[in-house]
C-alpha cells in the first residue's frame, strides 16, 4: 500500500472505482479505501440489478479502453418508448433520428464492477485496500487520511482526495460539508422480467398515477424493471407473491411485450435526493452519491459521475499533483466546481420535474402530460434536446466525449 498517493479515493463503489481508472497516469500514485471486501461476484441471472449507461458514459468508457468488454456485456437501448398509463399521447426516440448505434446500454452492476474490479487489480498505478473504514480527515500540507484495517488504525497523506463513499458519506460529515435532503415519499422497486415477446433494443419508460414505470433490455428475452411508487403501494407490492406481482406489472404495462413470463428476485429503495451544498473542501472533492443522490426516473446517477470525472480528468491534464501547492489546488477545484454545479443541478431537477409531473394523478395534469408526450413526438428539436440531455451531450467540448483521453 502506498503511503502517499497523489489521489486518494475514500469508497471504491462503481463510482469510486470509475474514477481511479480515468484518473490514472504513468505519473500518478491513486489509492481507493473501501470499507467492503469487494469480491467479484458472480452474475446471478433475473436476480441481478442493473444501470443504464448513456451514450457520453459509453464514450468515457471507450477512452478508457474498457468499452470493448463492457460492450460484450450490455445491452444496446435503439428505442425508447416513453408513454402516460391510460392516456393518448406516446413520444419514441430512436437511436437512428440521431445517426447513432444506440442511445446508450443496459449492463448488469456486478459485470460492470467486476470488470473496473479487474483492471484496478492489473494496475501498478492504483492500489486498492479493502475491509478499509475511513474514520476522520485532516489538514496538513497534504490530506491526512485515517481509516481502521483488521481492528488496526491506518494513516495515509494525499494531495488530492475524492470522497466516493456514498449517499451516507461519513465523508462528508467528517468535513463538515452540510447536504440538503429531499424526500420524494416514494420507493422503487427492482426486479428483472422474462417476458414472451421480447422487442430487440427497445426500452420503456411509462409514467403512471403512482410514479414512472421502466422496462429496460437486458439480454434477449429479460428487462430490467425499476416501478416506483408511494411507500405504502409499494410495501402491498413487496407483499405479493410473484404471480399476483406478475399480474399487478402487466396491468400497469400492458401487452407490448406479450405476457410476463418469469420473475426475478424484487428489491424495494426509498428515494430520496440528496445534494450536498458544496462539492469541495480544501483538497478534497464530492463525487457520485455523495455529491448528489438522484431519483433513478431518468438514470443519470453513475452517468452524471462519470462526466464530472471527465472533467476532474481535462483539468488534471498536463499536471503533476506534487507539484500543485495548496493554493492551485484549490483554485482547480473551484473551477472544476464552477463547470459541474450548473449541469449536476440541471440533471437532478430534471428528474424533479419529471417526478412531480408525471407521478400526480390530478387530471388536468393528466391531460397536460398526455398532450405533452404527444407534442414531444412531432416536434423533432424538442425531441432532440431532451434525447441529447438524456445521453449526457450537454457535455460536448470535453474530449472523453470523443472516446479519447486528449
Ligand atoms: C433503483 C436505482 C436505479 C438506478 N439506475 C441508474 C441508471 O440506470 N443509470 C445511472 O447512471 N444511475 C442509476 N442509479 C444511480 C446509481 O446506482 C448511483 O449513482 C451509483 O451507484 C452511485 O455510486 P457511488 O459509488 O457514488 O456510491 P455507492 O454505490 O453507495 O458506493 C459507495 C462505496 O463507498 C463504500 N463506503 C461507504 N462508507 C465507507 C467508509 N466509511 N470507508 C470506506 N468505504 C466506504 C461503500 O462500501 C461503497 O462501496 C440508480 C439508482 C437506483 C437506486
Amino acid at each position: 500500500m502506498h503511503r502517499n498517493p497523489d489521489i486518494a479515493i475514500v469508497g471504491g463503489g462503481l463510482v469510486g472505482l470509475s474514477s481511479a481508472l480515468a484518473l490514472q497516469h504513468p505519473d500518478r500514485h491513486i489509492c481507493v479505501i473501501e470499507s467492503s471486501a469487494l469480491q467479484q461476484q458472480k452474475s446471478n441471472g433475473l436476480d441481478a440489478r442493473s444501470l443504464a449507461l448513456s451514450y457520453a458514459s459509453v464514450q468515457i468508457f471507450k477512452a478508457l479502453g474498457l468499452w470493448q468488454e463492457l460492450k460484450k456485456q450490455a445491452s444496446a437501448i435503439k428505442t425508447i418508448h416513453i408513454s402516460s398509463q391510460g392516456q393518448w399521447g406516446v413520444t419514441r426516440l430512436r437511436a437512428s433520428d440521431y445517426d447513432l448505434e444506440a442511445m446508450g446500454y443496459v449492463i448488469e452492476s456486478s459485470k460492470l464492477s467486476a470488470i473496473l474490479l479487474d483492471h484496478i487489480q492489473q494496475s501498478k498505478l492504483i492500489s486498492l485496500e479493502t475491509g478499509a473504514e475511513f474514520e476522520s480527515v485532516d489538514f496538513a500540507e497534504r490530506v491526512l487520511l485515517r481509516y481502521r484495517r483488521d481492528k488496526k488504525r491506518q494513516k495515509i497523506s494525499a494531495g488530492l482526495v475524492l470522497i466516493a463513499d456514498g449517499a451516507q458519506s461519513k465523508a462528508r460529515s467528517s468535513l463538515g460539508i452540510e447536504h440538503r435532503k429531499i424526500d420524494y415519499r416514494q420507493a422503487a422497486i427492482i426486479t428483472n422480467v422474462e417476458v414472451s415477446q421480447p422487442v430487440p433494443g427497445a426500452a420503456y419508460e411509462r409514467f403512471t398515477d403512482h410514479g414512472p414505470l421502466a422496462m429496460l433490455p437486458l439480454g434477449r428475452t429479460a428487462y430490467a424493471c425499476v416501478w416506483t411508487h408511494a411507500p405504502q403501494s409499494s410495501e402491498r407490492l413487496m407483499q405479493l407473491d410473484d404471480r399476483q406481482f406478475i399480474q399487478s406489472l402487466q396491468q400497469c404495462f400492458g401487452f407490448r411485450l406479450g405476457f410476463i413470463e418469469r420473475i426475478g428476485q424484487r428489491y424495494a429503495f426509498p428515494l430520496y435526493r440528496t445534494e450536498a451544498l458544496t462539492l469541495i473542501k480544501n483538497r478534497c472533492l464530492l463525487i457520485g452519491n455523495a455529491a448528489n443522490t438522484l431519483h433513478p426516473v431518468a438514470g443519470q446517477g453513475f452517468n452524471l459521475a462519470l462526466r464530472d470525472v471527465a472533467c476532474l480528468n481535462h483539468l488534471l491534464a498536463g499536471r503533476s499533483i506534487p507539484a500543485l501547492d495548496e493554493n492551485s489546488i484549490i483554485r482547480l477545484l473551484d473551477e472544476y466546481e464552477t463547470l459541474r454545479t450548473a449541469e449536476q443541478r440541471s440533471v437532478a431537477s430534471l428528474g424533479d420535474g419529471l417526478v412531480s409531473l408525471f407521478s400526480n394523478d390530478l387530471p388536468l395534469l393528466k391531460q397536460f402530460r398526455a398532450g405533452a408526450l404527444a407534442l414531444l413526438d412531432i416536434i423533432p428539436p424538442l425531441k432532440a434536446e431532451i434525447a441529447m440531455s438524456g445521453m449526457g451531450f450537454s457535455f460536448a467540448g470535453n474530449p472523453m466525449l470523443r472516446g479519447q483521453m486528449r
